[in-house]
């Protein structure tokens, strides 16, 4: 490049323009002289040239060394020559390009958020109904204690990438329309630095893989399918980016006697015909020890009893569910000689006659 124009005349934009007044200039100019899109010889050039006198203009340092003393006060600024879409602003274009294609990229330099971690932990019904705390082990990705996540050795600097040119992203022609494709750069993922000398406890990659012990807090109420977020417990994030959470879905292993039914918890009785006809005193499980509890004469199969407050406590808010007692009336299948003289009385006293209906319905089955 023999004579450098001057930046403010390369962007047409004034001695006083604003930051906002040289972007607009910068993006108007780098859409229209893109050598994608535009074919004419000088394109690329001009275009490098356009890239050049951004980086200057839109940075406040370089714009104040740049006003007091030209392009001498920049020398060494720029590696000059090269790919020209190695250098900066080049996500910028594309985030105007390609704006439609989704996702900004990995911004240069940019922390990142690390990611987020599942469990499942299964709990015991009483556990879910009554809150537990319960220990578990998780691996995760944490910040390298040596090189606080940096990835370089102790002592030593960061270079910038030589692949990308320090921009994170790399450019690939498509296979259709000339299309170009912009991705995040393979050498430094995207960072524009590679370590000289890499941590010798993460080899270079900031984060490490550790086993941790946490206690989970479980609430009391919970359900199957619950999930309990524990915020900034899941992975490290790069570049002193955030954590990940850490999000625990719980699983209720069943119980032999008892349902839950939202907030009440269902138990099914199981009583036989002379209760259910005469009524009677018994004695229903509970979560909480045995309740007594009086079924009324001539209770049907089906019929339900509430006993208030044993059920499960509601997660947000005061109180609790019922327990609900479902009566299951169980006919006897095996009766002694005296149940069944016993059960035909009781027949006829109804005026049922069932006698000769068993009779004919043992012939049948056994012919005799
Ligand atoms: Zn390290
Ligand atoms: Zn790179």
């Amino acid at each position: 490049m023999s004579e450098k124009r001057d930046y403010y005349d390369v962007l047409g934009v004034s001695r006083g323009a604003g930051p906002d007044e040289i972007k607009k200039a910068y993006r108007r100019l780098a859409r229209q002289y893109h050598p994608d899109v535009n074919k004419a010889d000088d394109a690329e050039n001009r275009f490098k040239e356009i890239n050049e006198a951004y980086e200057v203009l839109s940075d406040e340092q370089k714009r104040a060394a740049y006003d007091r003393f030209g392009h001498a006060g920049l020398s060494g600024g720029f590696a000059g020559g090269g790919d020209p879409f190695a250098g900066f602003g080049f996500g910028d274009i594309f985030e105007t390009f390609f704006s439609t294609m989704g996702g900004t990229g990995t911004r240069r330099g940019g922390a990142t958020r690390g990611a987020d971690l599942r469990y499942t932990l299964t709990l015991s019904f009483e556990e879910a109904v009554f809150g537990c705390e319960r220990e578990i082990e998780i691996t995760r990705l944490e910040s390298c204690p040596r090189c606080q996540g940096s990835g370089a050795e102790p002592g030593t600097q960061s270079v910038r990438c030589p692949r990308c040119g320090g921009s994170g992203q790399v450019r690939q022609r498509g296979a259709f329309f000339n299309m170009v494709v912009v991705s995040t750069c393979p050498q430094c993922q995207g960072e524009g630095q590679i370590v000289s000398t890499p941590c010798q406890e993460c080899r270079g990659q900031g984060r490490s893989r550790a086993r941790r012990k946490l206690v989970v807090k479980v609430p009391a109420g919970v359900d199957e399918g619950s999930q309990i977020r524990l915020s900034g417990e899941g992975e490290a994030g790069l570049r002193h980016g955030a954590r990940g959470d850490l999000y625990i879905a719980l699983r209720i292993e069943p119980h032999p006697d008892f349902q839950r039914r939202g907030n009440d918890i269902v138990y099914e009785l199981p009583i036989n015909i002379a209760q259910a006809a005469l009524g009677a005193e018994v004695v229903v499980p509970t979560l909480e020890g045995e309740e007594d509890l009086y079924i009324q004469p001539g209770t049907q199969f089906g019929r339900t009893y509430r006993l208030r407050g044993l059920g499960v406590p509601y997660l947000r808010g005061n109180g609790r569910g019922d327990q609900i007692v479902v009566v299951n009336v169980v006919v006897p299948t095996q009766l002694t000689e005296e149940q069944e003289e016993l059960l035909e009385e009781l027949a006829d006293s109804l005026g049922t006659d069932v006698g000769e209906k068993r009779r004919s319905v043992f012939e049948r089955i056994f012919g005799s």
